[in-house]
């Protein structure tokens, strides 16, 4: 995009200059990808940008549009360069330092209020009690907080920067009051709140990712996500395992443990679950990929 008096962008030029420069060096979806970037530099929806597509930009939404093209161009996922990704229906704000939020991630959502659903009304705990461990962005917490309106979150993530981004995303949700997001490691904050025992849910995507698939992730996740969220050590089940360890204690008697694993270490993170003896009716699903995807538990209510 060079500059010269002779030329003014409009949003049509740009559109057509940042889709070839990207289909060049291979980014997948150019146009769709353009069309995220223009509408983030000028400060619009994607859709509104057909209204006017010969509106000039200014020089400063060139600018802006510039260094997003470049960051693009180095592969970094649109979402951090948009600032936001979507769960579940909904936009979190995401970026360097937090992962993404995926859309199998979204299966752990809807299988707690399906067992909710299931529950008894006169049995319903209320408040009901949720933890979310190594909540990153926390888009599991904060979309259960918000599809069960007196639900109680304690949302933790050893990680500062995300710790910041949870925090607003839960302001930005209105959700603040309800979801506590605490500094930590796994389970190790919710000791000493007086909640041993107490909690209905324990919701997590831990980091799962084996060493050797690690090494062959896109390069988009593996250079830009971190990788404190993302690797489980040699067989992936490094967090599994001390999550299935610590978590069951801090269940109320008949509450569900719901924990997203690899399809390739599923059917291993079950066994685990089961060999705890604290833990009953433990089962692999699937998400919407058919992918076996999530260890579910209930907490023996012996
Ligand atoms: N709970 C967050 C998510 O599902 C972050 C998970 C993680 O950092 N491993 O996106």
């Amino acid at each position: 995009m060079k500059d010269t008096a002779e030329q003014t962008w409009s949003t049509r030029t740009l559109l057509a200059w940042i889709e070839g420069h990207l289909a060049e060096r291979s980014i997948e979806e150019p146009g769709l990808v353009a069309r995220w970037l223009m509408s983030r530099a000028i400060g619009t929806d994607p859709i509104h940008l057909y209204t006017d597509l010969d509106r000039p930009a200014s020089a400063q939404e060139r600018a802006t549009l510039r260094e997003l093209v470049k960051r693009a161009s180095a592969n970094e996922p649109v979402q951090y360069l948009l600032g936001k990704g979507g769960f579940l229906g909904r936009q979190f704000e995401v970026g360097p330092g937090v992962l993404i939020p995926r859309t199998a991630t979204e299966g752990i959502v809807q299988h707690v209020l399906t067992w909710h659903r299931g529950l008894d009304r006169d049995v319903r705990p209320d408040p009901l009690w949720i933890a979310d461990i190594g909540t990153g962005s926390g888009c599991i917490g904060i979309t259960l907080a918000l599809q069960l309106p007196t639900a109680r979150v304690v949302a933790v993530d050893v990680s500062v920067d995300a710790v910041a981004f949870a925090m607003r995303n839960a302001s930005t949700h209105e959700v603040e009051e309800r979801v506590e997001i605490v500094e930590g490691n796994l389970c190790e904050p919710l000791k000493g709140r007086g909640r041993e025992g107490c909690f209905d849910v324990i919701v997590s995507n831990p980091p799962y990712i084996d060493d050797t698939r690690y090494e062959q992730l896109q390069p988009n996740v593996k250079s830009f996500e971190p990788a404190l969220a993302l690797r489980g050590g040699s067989d992936g089940l490094d967090i599994v395992r001390t999550l299935f360890g610590t978590a069951p204690k801090f269940l109320s008697p008949g509450g569900v443990l719901v924990v997203e694993t690899d399809d390739i270490n599923a059917t291993e993170a079950c066994h685990i679950a089961e060999s705890t003896g604290t833990l009953v009716e433990c089962r692999v699903l699937k998400d919407e990929f058919g992918d076996k995807r999530f260890v579910r538990a209930e907490r023996s209510s012996a």
